[in-house]
């Protein structure tokens, strides 16, 4: 079975109801994808997801960007993945390099791997990001980072959990930067990742779970990026914030 290409966004922390209405109509121009071989799901802050859903176009689906290690109860603040699950919605991001990275933030491999579990298990979809920092790019441990930080995740998983896992690969050093990988690069990490799949969870997963890209992705370069065979869409920040987000849906079409 082919995997169906995906187009994630992830508006991060960003936005106003006024600039909301503004990129809604805008990608409302786009032609519709409910028949094509694409899906397509928007991360969204909180507490603008109602408002959002209420006017995004509606064969686009919606995600949120973060959500608590368990069950919810004492926690002041936090969301948890039931609760999200309630309010109708499929898709959390988990382990974003900012939420990994970000010293106010520092989530751990464990934390993470917890996170996703957890959501899985709550029944929601998860887009699980992994990713290198320059420095361990430059020492030449990239695959070594990539690896510890899906066998993480992949402990707490069991096998029919990967159907509702994504994996965005996104190199530290390209989101938000300018400095896309290229499709090389990101084609030799792509497959080192389905390999570390075949080997450790299943020939099956490795060939049906779809892994992303994301860093510095636009109109520009997401053809020939998505053209590359383990390469299954993309996971797109700024962009995703501005009307080229429509070419990015389109490079499904690199596909065919
Ligand atoms: C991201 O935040 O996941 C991302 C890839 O950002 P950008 O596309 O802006 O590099």
């Amino acid at each position: 079975m082919p995997r169906t290409f995906f187009v994630g966004g992830n508006w991060k922390c960003n936005g106003t109801r006024e600039s909301i209405v503004k990129i809604c109509e805008e990608f409302a121009k786009g032609p519709s994808v409910a028949e094509a071989p694409v899906e397509v799901v928007i991360g969204c802050p909180f507490v603008y997801i109602d408002y959002t859903r209420e006017k995004l176009r509606k064969d686009w689906h919606l995600a949120v960007e973060n959500c608590w290690v368990g069950k919810g109860g004492a926690i002041t603040g936090e969301v948890s993945a039931e609760m999200i699950k309630d309010c109708g919605l499929e898709w959390v991001i988990l382990g974003h390099s900012e939420r990994r990275h970000l010293p106010q933030l520092k989530e751990s491999d464990e934390t993470v791997a917890t996170k996703v579990a957890y959501a899985v298990a709550s029944g929601l979809k998860v887009m699980a990001c992994i990713g290198e920092l320059l420095e361990e790019r430059e020492a030449g441990k990239t695959q070594e980072v990539n690896e510890r930080q899906l066998a993480a995740i992949a402990a707490k998983l069991k096998e029919d959990d990967w159907k509702n896992i994504v994996i965005a690969y996104e190199p530290v050093w390209a989101i938000g930067t300018g400095k896309v990988a290229t499709p090389e690069q990101a084609q030799e990490v792509h497959e080192q990742v389905r390999a570390w799949v075949a080997s450790n969870v299943s020939a099956t997963v490795a060939a049906e779970v779809r892994i992303l890209y994301g860093g510095s992705v636009t109109a520009a370069n997401c053809q020939e990026i998505g053209g590359k065979p383990d390469v299954d869409g993309f996971l797109v920040g700024g962009a995703s914030l501005k009307p080229e987000f429509l070419a990015i849906v389109d490079a499904y079409k690199a596909k065919q």
